[in-house]
């Protein structure tokens, strides 16, 4: 089947055409980084906008490159949360529009789920279940994906996210935005062991994450006028990834019968979170599965190769499918904990 994926949840307006057979026959990506940097985060106004004025033409773009008509789509599946509600609701109606026009079934998809089931596009071996270490701008979480729609969330954070971490340091140290690659970049040419900061939560007995400490750690660290900004970049970025190994240790504990170790996220990008959960994979005696860069940060392949497990499931949905700003993968362990954690 060959499925048509959209997705505008952030600040990345996205459309890509991929078959069930995990070939990837066009993606279209334009980030609006440029129109978001002067406020040093996402504006979700300018975002919503931009998707409008971009989207049809990145569909159209992705059609051509493709050489394919809406006809021989075997269905729409377009993001429908969570994110910003505004830009979400831009890529879901034009799926919808797409849906009407061409009569093909329309699949609302979680961007979560996207990120989950991202890496089986780039490993055709990977096979369920496998343990997920899920981080990106809004999410930190270990998940047991179990199956198609069977994501047991063993573990999240109490307060920031990893990329969120990453984007604030980034700001603090005056680095730019989008802020991983650029704590990245300034790491590369820092001393990580210059700097003392907390690994908030490492050998705790408790499954989750926090970051907000190390955030006001490398505040600290800056004002004290004692450290160059590369050497804070590489400090915090070994600490985050300490934290990230340590959680994720845990949690293979509470993961039994998992074929891999694998990561998923903007955050999944980086060289030394990669190299780092190689390093526990190997240790455990498991595969590490972390797809290719472009795969990590948001686009519109993972939407739709989402779509086509759904679609070959029979997963399909209404036109009146809503825009969520919040939808949890696994909505027992929201329940469970109660909002926020
Ligand atoms: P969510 O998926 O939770 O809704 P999002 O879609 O905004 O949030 P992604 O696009 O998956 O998140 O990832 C973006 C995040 O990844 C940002 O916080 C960004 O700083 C981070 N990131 C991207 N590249 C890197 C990198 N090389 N190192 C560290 N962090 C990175
Ligand atoms: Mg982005
Ligand atoms: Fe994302």
């Amino acid at each position: 089947s060959l499925i048509l994926g959209i997705e505008s949840s952030c600040d990345e307006t996205a459309a890509a055409l991929v078959t069930r057979d995990r070939r990837v026959l066009a993606h279209r990506l334009a980030t609006q980084e440029a129109a978001h940097r002067p406020f040093g985060g996402v504006v979700p106004e300018i975002a919503a906008r931009a998707h409008v004025e971009i989207l049809p033409t990145l569909i159209e773009e992705a059609l051509a490159e493709a050489n394919v008509s809406l006809s021989d789509v075997d269905a729409i599946a377009a993001t429908a949360g969570p994110g910003l509600v505004g830009g979400v609701m831009v890529g879901l109606v034009t799926g919808k529009g797409l849906a009407l026009a061409s009569g093909k079934p329309l699949i609302a998809i979680n961007h979560l789920e996207g990120h989950a089931l991202s890496p089986m596009l780039s490993q055709p071996d990977l096979a369920f279940p496998y343990l997920l270490l899920l981080v990106s701008g809004g999410h930190c979480q270990l998940l047991f994906v179990e199956g198609l729609g069977r994501y047991r969330r063993l573990a999240t954070t109490i307060d920031d996210a990893a990329g969120e971490a990453f984007d604030k340091t980034a700001k603090l140290l005056g680095l730019g935005f989008p802020g991983g690659p650029a704590v990245e970049r300034a790491a590369a040419e820092g001393d990580k062991s210059a700097v003392p900061l907390p690994r908030p939560l490492v050998g705790s007995a408790e499954p989750h994450f926090s970051f907000a400490g190390l955030k006001s750690a490398v505040l600290r660290a800056r004002d004290s006028g004692r450290y160059g900004a590369n050497d804070i970049a590489a400090s915090f970025q070994q600490a985050a990834v300490d934290c990230l190994v340590d959680r994720t240790r845990r949690a293979l504990g509470d993961a039994p019968g998992a074929t891999a170790l694998v990561v998923a996220g903007g955050v999944a990008a980086n060289k030394a979170v990669r190299a780092a959960l190689t390093e526990l994979a190997v240790g455990h005696g498991l595969p590490f599965v972390a797809p290719p860069l472009w795969l990590c940060t948001d686009n519109a392949a993972m939407i739709a190769w989402a779509g086509a497990l759904r679609l070959e499931a029979g997963v399909t949905d209404g036109l009146d499918a809503p825009a969520r700003a919040r939808w949890p993968l696994d909505p027992d362990a929201e329940r469970v904990r109660g909002a926020g954690v």
